[in-house]
C-alpha cells in the first residue's frame, strides 16, 4: 500500500493487506487534520518503509507529548514514529490505493466539536483508550 504527501516528497509503504483505522475528535487532532476528526492508523515498524528522504519532514511537540509530523514543502500531515513504540502512526488519507477502510474507533468523544456527529453504533471512547490496546484492536 502506497503513502504520499500533497507534493509528492514524502512517499511510503505499508506492508499490510487492510486498513483498519480510528478517529480521534480532539481539538488537537482537529486543528491537525483541519476536520471534524483525524483518521489515523498504526501499524508496525516492520511492515513500515519510507520511499523517500525524510529531510523535508517537520514536526511540532506540544509539551504533553501530541506530536504532529509534516512535510514542509506542501503542509501535508505524515507518518511518525509512536514515541518509545516500534510502530508508526499513519495519516489515513494520505494512503493512494486503500481499497477499504474499516473504521474500529471513535475516540474523544468527550471533546468533538457540538456540530460534529458520530455513528450510533460505533464504538466509542470519552477520553484516549489505554494505547496497547488501541493497537491490538488495529493489528487484529
Ligand atoms: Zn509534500
Ligand atoms: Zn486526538
Amino acid at each position: 500500500m502506497l503513502g504520499k504527501c500533497l507534493c509528492g516528497q514524502t512517499a511510503f509503504q505499508l506492508d499490510v493487506p487492510k486498513i483498519k483505522a480510528y478517529q480521534c475528535h480532539c481539538s488537537l487532532c482537529r486543528m491537525q487534520s483541519g476536520t471534524a476528526s483525524n483518521l489515523g492508523t498504526i501499524v508496525p515498524a516492520e511492515k513500515f518503509s519510507w520511499l523517500s528522504s525524510r529531510n523535508h519532514i517537520k514536526s511540532w511537540v506540544k509539551e504533553s507529548g501530541f506530536s504532529s509530523d509534516f512535510c514542509s514543502n506542501c503542509g501535508s500531515p505524515v507518518p511518525n514514529e509512536l514515541r518509545g513504540m516500534a510502530y508508526y502512526w499513519v495519516p489515513v488519507g494520505t494512503l493512494v490505493d486503500a481499497a477499504s477502510v474499516d473504521i474500529v474507533a471513535h475516540l474523544c468523544t468527550n471533546s468533538k466539536a457540538v456540530w460534529d456527529s458520530i455513528p450510533e453504533n460505533s464504538v466509542q471512547y470519552d477520553n484516549l483508550p489505554d494505547i496497547s490496546a488501541l493497537i491490538n484492536e488495529l493489528n487484529v
